[in-house]
């Protein structure tokens, strides 16, 4: 998310009043009946707080939808069908599990409907011959739409008072569709017309995340993962008590345990340290998720639906600044941009560069500068041939791609020279096409090839988190900012 973007969702106002408590519950934590009971058992839990529910697709659904409309954009509109088809089934499915007679009949007829509708987005899709992205916005959102609808009906089987909302009656964007930013002050007011009515009548709101809307009604999505951005959306817009991010693993973990088994819990982190780790690849996290969370200060946690009696992660405005390395995290598919002025190195360049770039809608991720070029990061290379046309004359652009970010956050980590030296031995024998240190006091970046990235995460987690490694001992002294991009092109 662009830092302009960050700016329109600053919230007025310091400590959150507290009333209510925000649950989201991700993917695998509604995949099926048994995940859904288990979220039923968590929010009746959570009674007594007021708590307004936030929820994903179903696990694997969005990708599904993803798939189901480019098979129809290319013309393979019976492979569609056939998936579409195996989708109701799923859904029906699992309502079967969670109600039974005429809430069942009701849910299954809703469900034509939704998937009657689907059917008739995919036959304009195979008409066009394209996915658009407003069309993907529309088809895809039906994922929680349907999960939304499950979750609704669980709820009320169980006796409890839930009211399903429309996201896309709350959540309203701008028109940049598959990665809307909300519109906050008008946000602000939906959600508190719609949610504290609810709220005040004991009636629990449950929504679906991702989702949201132009201020036209258009369905618009705010990217992949984009639930807990809802969550976080609706959490400073409500001024909740705090947001909880219910998901597979026990919390934010030093790094990814599908990397590392032995990953462990980080019990306490500031807002900044999670939204490093978020923004550079983190999934447990949506990159925007901490931005209305920290603007209006409302705690997150992030929390396990399977192991609901672990502490889980505490995300709060400060934690402890001690310097050590909280966590591991590595960036995929990034490409590294080599830009060479044709004559010297001007500072106009560098804000012409920053236009071309801004034209194209295209982000970065990381600036280098040495006498004679400028290296960047970015995480896609589609722009990439416009880009170096426009800068035709003024200099010279190369790219490489297939490369990651290997990145180690904590606050205040630069102040230990020794972390640096400590990353750079672990993956002394990895050929490291950038370091960059110094642009924050929380983050040590190395550019690896994409092929050597898991290796990297792995061998910096053995140093920093294996129990045969002591802590390395408080220095007071603090080394420069530091960027340094190494490699011949
Ligand atoms: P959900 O469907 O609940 O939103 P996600 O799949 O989006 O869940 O995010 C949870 C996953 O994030 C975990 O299963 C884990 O593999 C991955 N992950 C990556 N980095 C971390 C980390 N540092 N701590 C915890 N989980 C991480
Ligand atoms: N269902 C959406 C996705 O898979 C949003 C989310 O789960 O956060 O991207
Ligand atoms: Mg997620």
């Amino acid at each position: 998310m662009r830092q302009a973007e960050m700016s329109d969702l600053s919230v007025e106002g310091g400590e959150a009043a507290g009333e209510y408590v925000v649950m989201k519950f991700g993917g695998t934590s509604v995949q099926d009946a048994a995940a859904i009971r288990r979220l039923c058992q968590l929010v009746r839990r959570a009674l007594p707080q007021c708590p307004v529910l936030v929820v994903s697709a179903l696990a694997k659904v969005t990708d599904q939808l993803m798939n189901v409309g480019w098979w129809a954009a290319e013309g393979r509109l019976d492979a569609s069908r056939e998936s579409l088809q195996l989708l109701r089934q799923r859904h029906e499915g699992v309502a079967g599990g969670l109600v039974g007679g005429d809430e069942y009949e009701r849910l299954r007829r809703e469900f034509a409907r939704e998937f009657d509708a689907l059917a008739a987005v995919l036959i304009r899709i195979a008409w066009e011959k394209a996915f658009a992205p407003h069309t993907q916005d529309q088809l895809l959102g039906m994922g929680e739409s349907l999960s939304s609808k499950l979750v609704h009906a669980a709820l009320r089987s169980e006796g409890l008072e839930a009211a399903l909302v429309d996201a896309r009656d709350c959540i309203i964007t701008d028109t940049a569709h598959t990665r809307a930013t909300p519109l906050w002050d008008e946000t602000k007011e939906r959600l508190q017309a719609v949610l504290v009515p609810l709220l005040r009548a004991g009636q629990i709101p449950v929504m679906g995340g991702f989702v949201g809307a132009t201020r036209d009604g258009i369905p618009t999505t705010l990217g992949r993962g984009g639930s807990d951005f809802s969550a976080s959306i609706v959490g400073a817009g409500l001024h909740a008590k705090r947001i909880e991010i219910w998901t597979d693993v026990d919390g934010v973990m030093t790094t990814d345990p599908a990397l590392c088994p032995d990953a462990r819990r980080v019990a306490r982190m500031s807002f900044n340290e999670a939204a490093e780790l978020a923004y550079f690849g983190a999934k447990v996290l949506h990159p925007a998720t901490l931005v209305p969370a920290m603007r209006s200060n409302v705690p997150v946690w992030v929390l396990n639906s399977r192991n609901p009696d672990c502490a889980g992660t505490e995300i709060v405005a400060h934690s402890e600044t001690d310097g050590r390395v909280k966590a591991i995290t590595s960036k995929r598919g990034v490409a590294i941009v080599d830009i060479e002025p044709v004559r010297w190195f001007a500072p106009e360049l560098l804000r012409e560069v920053f236009d071309v770039f801004e034209r194209h809608q295209h982000s970065l991720d990381l600036l280098s500068a040495s006498r004679g070029s400028l290296a960047l990061l970015v995480s896609s290379v589609t722009a990439l041939p416009s880009i170096a046309e426009e800068l035709k004359g003024l200099a010279n652009v190369r790219w490489e791609n297939h490369k990651a970010l290997v990145c180690l956050v904590g606050e205040q980590i630069r102040r230990r020279p020794e972390v640096a030296s400590q990353a750079l031995r672990a993956i002394a024998d990895i050929d490291v096409r950038m370091i960059c240190q110094g642009a924050s006091e929380r983050n040590i970046s190395f550019l690896v090839d994409e092929s050597r990235a898991v290796e990297a995460v792995q061998r910096l987690h053995r140093a920093f988190f294996s129990p045969a490694v002591p802590e390395p001992a408080l220095e007071a002294s603090s080394s420069r900012a530091m960027c340094q991009a190494e490699g011949a092109w």
